[in-house]
Order: structure tokens, then sequence, then C-alpha cells
């Protein structure tokens, strides 16, 4: 087994994907451990213009065929088989992305090596890689230690370390045959769907008031709406409002929704879960109005309401328009 760290990176429409950056960003912090170098696999039917980026970042290996314009399971693992066959390398790294999770344990499982998942860190020490992970809603962090004097197979969470900044000059490129061995294709690509945008983008807004399940129900709803117009903004909401259809899941604001950074943020009966937190901490202002004096909106907030929001609002409403 040698010491590189191998990343395997993705594209999409005839782009190098962020979260490969990214893990290049982690495979230049294992390389130093290792003392091997930092190694970037590609795979598509003619990658030249990827490679050429990828280049900037680190070696690049570029596996071409036909069949592996689009990613495929069957495909994409017979590309990356051929590269670890020849990197051997000492760490595998991909991003815990839809790809990612599905081609780590067909790679894991080809040669029998251990696999970690989903990890926010990771370190090798001799014989061993420590990984870390959130679990339970990212309350607990767990750090596992894995020995094997083979291989090991990462997956890494998205956005979790700052993409690699590109290197002073290119690298090599080189590329290794493969041949796709067609019967054992088991999946077609059809077409790449993108989600159709048919919202406003709260991201992009001054002020989002949101509404959480404080609002009791959707029919409560028109009184946030009022309120947003009123305040020339806009309106978003916690997980269990998009969950319900009370309203579109583009407005959702936290861990699997949106990221808001307005000016002014108010929660209107949200109670301030992590994954709501993670996605308007940041917003210039917060202002939150809870009936729970001990809810954990209120550790975020610059200013809070304990209150009913049916009836703050209402009241705000009706001094604004006598302003
Ligand atoms: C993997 C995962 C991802 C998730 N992603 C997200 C995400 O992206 N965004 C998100 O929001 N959540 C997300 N969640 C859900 C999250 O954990 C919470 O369950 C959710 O944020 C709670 O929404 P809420 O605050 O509206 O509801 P609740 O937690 O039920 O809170 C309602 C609040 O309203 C208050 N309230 C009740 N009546 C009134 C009233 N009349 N006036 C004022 N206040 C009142 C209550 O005191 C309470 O604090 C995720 C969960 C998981 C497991």
């Amino acid at each position: 087994m040698g010491a590189d760290i191998l990343v395997a990176s993705e594209h999409r429409e005839g782009a190098v994907v962020p979260t490969t950056a990214e893990l290049v960003a982690v495979a230049r912090g294992l390389a130093a451990k290792s003392g091997g170098a930092v190694v970037v696999a590609v795979a598509g039917k003619s990658v030249g213009k990827l490679a050429g980026h990828l280049a900037s970042l680190a070696q690049t290996i570029t596996v071409e065929d036909p069949r592996l314009e689009h990613y495929s399971p069957d495909g994409y693992e017979q590309a990356l088989r051929a590269v670890v066959d020849a990197v051997d390398p000492r760490v595998i790294l991909l991003a815990h992305t839809a790809t990612g999770f599905d081609l780590a344990p067909r790679i894991a499982a080809a040669w029998d090596l251990p696999i970690v998942t989903n990890v926010v860190a990771l370190d090798v020490e001799g014989r061993t890689l420590v990984a870390t992970r959130k679990l339970l809603n990212d309350k607990v962090v767990v750090q596992l230690e894995v020995e094997s004097d083979r291989s090991f197979v990462a997956t890494v969470r998205p956005a979790t370390y700052k993409a690699a900044a590109p290197l002073p000059t290119p690298t090599a490129v080189r590329s290794i045959p493969v041949t796709i061995d067609t019967a054992r294709l088991g999946t077609t690509f059809v077409a790449y769907e993108k989600p159709q945008v048919q919202d406003i983008d709260i991201s992009q807004a001054d002020i989002v008031v949101s509404a959480g399940r404080g609002i009791q129900k959707k029919e409560n709803l028109p009184l946030i709406e009022q309120f947003a117009k009123m305040l020339g903004g806009v309106v978003g909401a916690s997980r269990p409002l998009t969950d319900l259809d009370w309203l579109p899941k583009t407005r959702q604001v936290g861990q699997s929704g949106k990221t808001v950074r307005p000016k002014l943020y108010i929660a209107c009966g949200v109670s301030g879960a992590m994954q709501h937190i993670a996605g308007m901490k940041d917003a210039g202002l917060i202002i939150a109005v809870n009936t729970d004096p001990t809810a954990p909106i209120f550790e975020v907030a610059h200013y809070g309401f304990t209150a009913n929001v049916l009836e703050l609002l209402p009241a705000v409403m009706k001094e604004l328009q006598g302003a």
C-alpha cells in the first residue's frame, strides 16, 4: 500500500462540482501526514477540460470512455477501480453526496477495505485512521479509530472544509486505460432533471419573516404574509411548515433548506432547533417571538418577545399602519 491520497472527483454538466476542491483540502492534510501525494481521479467521456482545471489543484488521472459520459454506479466503479489499482492509495476520498455515497461502498466492498462515511474531520496516524462524525442530528460528536495496513475509504460531508486553493503551477495529467464491461452496466442514464425554479429566492432577500409551528394553523399564514409585505420582506418557514405543504420547500430555512443572511430576520413561533439556526444565525438582526421564554431561538436572537405571535403581529401592524 502506498502513501498517496486519492480524491474521486465529481462533475456535472461539464463542470467540476465544488465538493472536489473541498476533498483536495482534506487530502492535502492527510498527505502531509502520510508522506504521499494528492491524486485526483476524473472519469468521463472526454475530460480534457475538467482535467485541466483539476491539475491546478493536484496531480490528476483521467479515465475516459464514452460509457462514462454520465455517472453510473457500475461504470464509475470500474473506472475508479482501475485508478485504485494504479495508485494503491492510503486513503480514497469521496464526497458524501448522492454519487459519493453510492460509489464509496462499492469500492470498499470490491477490495474488502474499511470505510467511514459522512465524516467531518479525518486524520491518519501510522496504521490508524481517525474519523470524526456527527450523530443524532449533530448533537453528538464521535471519533472512530480504524486500524488497517490497507487503504481506507471515506466520504466527507460537503461544505465542512474550505475549498483547496490552486497550486502555484499546475501539475501533471496522466491517463489510465480502462475497459468498461458493458455487461456489468446495470443502469442507463436517461436525463438530468434540474429542479424547477418556481418561487422567489429567500436567500437574496434583505428581510425574512419566518413562520414556525407556533403559528398553529395554515389559516394564520396570511398574517405572516401581510406582516412581511408591510416590512418589504418575504416569508420563510421552519421545516414542519414545508413538510406540511403550507409553504413550498423553497421557503424552508435551515440545514436541509436554505441559508439566509438577511439584514433582518424575524422568527415567528420558531423554537430554534439547531437545524433551523444553521440557516439563519448569520442574519444582521434577529428578532424572535415565542411564547416559551426558554425557547432556544432566544439564544441567537438580538431581540426577543415572549408573546403570542398571533396577538403581537396584529398589534404591531396596527401601530405601523398608524405611523
Ligand atoms: C436531518 C434534519 C434536518 C432538518 N432540517 C431542518 C431545516 O432545514 N429547517 C428547520 O426549520 N428544521 C429542520 N429540521 C427540523 C428541526 O429539528 C425542528 O423540528 C424544526 O425546526 C422545528 O420547527 P418549529 O420551530 O417550527 O416547530 P416547534 O419545534 O414545534 O416549535 C414551535 C415553537 O412555537 C412556539 N409557539 C407555540 N405557539 C406560539 C404562539 N402562539 N406564538 C409564539 N410562539 C408560539 C413554541 O413555544 C415553540 O417554541 C431538521 C431535522 C432533521 C432531523
